[in-house]
């Protein structure tokens, strides 16, 4: 299938409780992958190992460089980790951080100011 045919098909066949309704919205262009043509995996992947627990994944989701450094994609979701949809879930969750950390500090400048 060509690349134009696959992303319009992935966004229009995407729900929108796995936050599909964003990228409906604004997607603009998107990276295909065939995996099983990629000559340096061939379909391949890796995945937790066994005895990961939810405070690692909660530990690869907190942020360094005092709030200067956020980690995304789907090893930092613990419910769907490995899957599209953690990705997404998780770039609107440090997405969010962002926005909030920014604006506190913003505020707090502000007052500083007065
Ligand atoms: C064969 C296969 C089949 C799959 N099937 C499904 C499926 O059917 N359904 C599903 O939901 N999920 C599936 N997945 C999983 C899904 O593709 C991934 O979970 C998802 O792509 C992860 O997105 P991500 O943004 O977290 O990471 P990625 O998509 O891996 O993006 C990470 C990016 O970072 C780049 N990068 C890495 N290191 C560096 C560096 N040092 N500097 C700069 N850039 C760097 C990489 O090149 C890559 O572009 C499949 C995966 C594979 C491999």
């Amino acid at each position: 299938m060509a690349d134009t045919m696959l992303m319009t098909k992935g966004v229009d066949e995407g729900k929108e409780e796995d936050g599909f309704i964003f990228l409906k919205k604004h997607l603009v262009n998107c990276h295909i992958t065939r995996w099983e043509e990629d000559p340096y995996t061939y379909g391949a992947y890796s995945s937790f190992h066994l005895g990961t627990l939810e405070r690692h994944v909660e530990s690869l989701q907190q942020p360094e460089w005092d709030e200067r450094l956020w980690f995304a994609g789907e090893h930092t979701h613990s419910e769907y980790m490995g899957s599209v949809h953690a990705a997404l879930f998780s770039a609107n969750r440090v997405a969010e951080s962002i926005i909030q950390t920014t604006a506190a500090s913003q505020s707090s400048l502000s007052s500083a100011a007065v």
